[in-house]
């Protein structure tokens, strides 16, 4: 263990934490344990390992390490999916209650939310998160919100939330704010430091970063929040596998490096893609006209490495691109080290204002050349 006194850097913490105890003989990495039961008699005292779906100790190092990323009070709660633990966050909206949500968000949280409202009564109101003005008017008309939910930037629109403008009027709404860190990920962006109650991931997109497991996480600093989430993981037994999180903290080492390398891929192509004749709109936060450009410049490290694109020529041009990339893999999901796109709108439960014929691009960390030259093959070819 590094010297806890030194502030690290983000880039550092990714290699440092969760490393086992520095002994003579010791492991540099830390064990997967694979037991579903633990030694005990008696009433297990607190903290005392005895039943995988409890706690399991691989679990551990992988909740310091991202606890401490997050710049949390607390470790990060691992689930079994990002959906897992955003279905713990939700617990936190009481029945009857009401959540403010993005219109643009992770479809299968927003079709989760509305899931809720047929079997809690909870209301969903639906907002653009990157309108302030509409968002605090959302928190304040109607049934009492207890939770915004924010996705910053947004899936797939790209939309930037001014973080701390919102956290202030939820809270003085009596609204919990929750964050889905995901696209974004802690080196990026802390949204702890802004004042929000809870972050959700995906750990299956760039925390874990190599398309090889589905996983995710929860933080809450406070005390009695980070118990109720640790309590919904118990119950509902929405729990992750030891290997899985051995493999996530493996992919987290690289986090930095990972990171650094496609959001300047993402930065460049964007500004390519932006000069392309047969392209008509770009949206990444890195390129001055970008709506979002001014708050990420200020609130965030950075720009991420999503871009979404619109070709001329509508959703069949779109669907020609998809089709024609090489190096580019068609498919779903974001965030590994392979790059991959999608014409979100093949989904019928992407939301209707996402236009028809928008490819969101997950950059990777293939040579930015290499992965210019097979986009532009593609749009020179669908531009016939
Ligand atoms: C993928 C994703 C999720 C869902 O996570 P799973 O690990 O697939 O359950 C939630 N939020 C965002 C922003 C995502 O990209």
């Amino acid at each position: 263990m590094p010297d806890p006194s030194l502030p690290l850097d983000p880039s550092t913490v990714v290699v440092t934490a969760g490393r086992p105890e520095r002994s003579p003989g010791a492991p540099v990495n830390p064990p997967v344990v694979l037991s579903s039961t633990f030694v005990s008699t008696g009433v297990p005292p607190a903290g005392e390992l005895f039943y995988g779906r409890n706690d399991t100790p691989t679990w551990h190092p992988f909740e310091l390490a991202l606890g401490a990323l997050e710049q949390s009070a607390r470790p990060a709660l691992v689930f079994g999916s990002g959906m897992a633990a955003i279905a713990a966050a939700l617990s936190l909206v009481p029945p009857g209650g009401r959540v403010v949500l993005p219109r643009h968000a992770y479809g299968v949280t927003l079709a989760y939310a509305h899931d809720l409202t047929a079997r809690s009564g909870i209301e969903v109101t639906s907002v653009d998160i990157a309108d302030t003005a509409a968002v605090t008017a959302a928190l304040r008309a109607g049934r009492p919100a207890s939770m915004l939910w924010v996705e910053t930037p947004t899936n797939p629109m790209l939309e930037v939330a001014d973080l701390p403008a919102l956290v202030a009027v939820a809270h003085e709404a009596g609204a919990l704010v929750v964050v889905d860190n995901t696209f974004a990920t802690p080196l990026v962006q802390r949204p702890f430091a802004h004042g929000v109650d809870v972050v959700v991931h995906s750990v299956t997109k760039y925390l874990a970063g190599h398309s090889d497991v589905v996983l995710g996480a929860a933080l809450a600093d406070d005390p009695d929040l980070h118990a109720r989430l640790h309590a919904y993981r118990t119950l509902h037994g929405s729990v992750a596998g030891p290997f899985e999180v051995w493999l996530a903290l493996r992919g987290l080492r690289t986090l930095a490096l990972r990171v650094a390398r496609s959001q300047a891929s993402a930065a460049e192509l964007a500004r390519r893609l932006s000069e392309h004749p047969a392209v008509l709109e770009v949206r990444h936060p890195s390129l001055p006209a970008d709506p979002g450009h001014a708050r990420a410049s200020a609130l965030m490290d950075g720009y991420g490495s999503i871009v979404g694109v619109r070709p001329r020529g509508g959703a069949d041009a779109a669907d020609a691109v998809v089709d024609a990339v090489r190096l580019w893999v068609p498919a779903t999901s974001l965030g590994g080290v392979e790059s991959t796109l999608e014409r979100r709108r093949r989904f019928a439960t992407e939301s209707p204002t996402v236009p028809e014929d928008l490819i969101r691009l997950s950059v990777g960390i293939e040579d930015v050349e290499d992965l210019w030259s097979d986009l532009e093959r593609a749009l020179s070819r669908s531009a016939g």
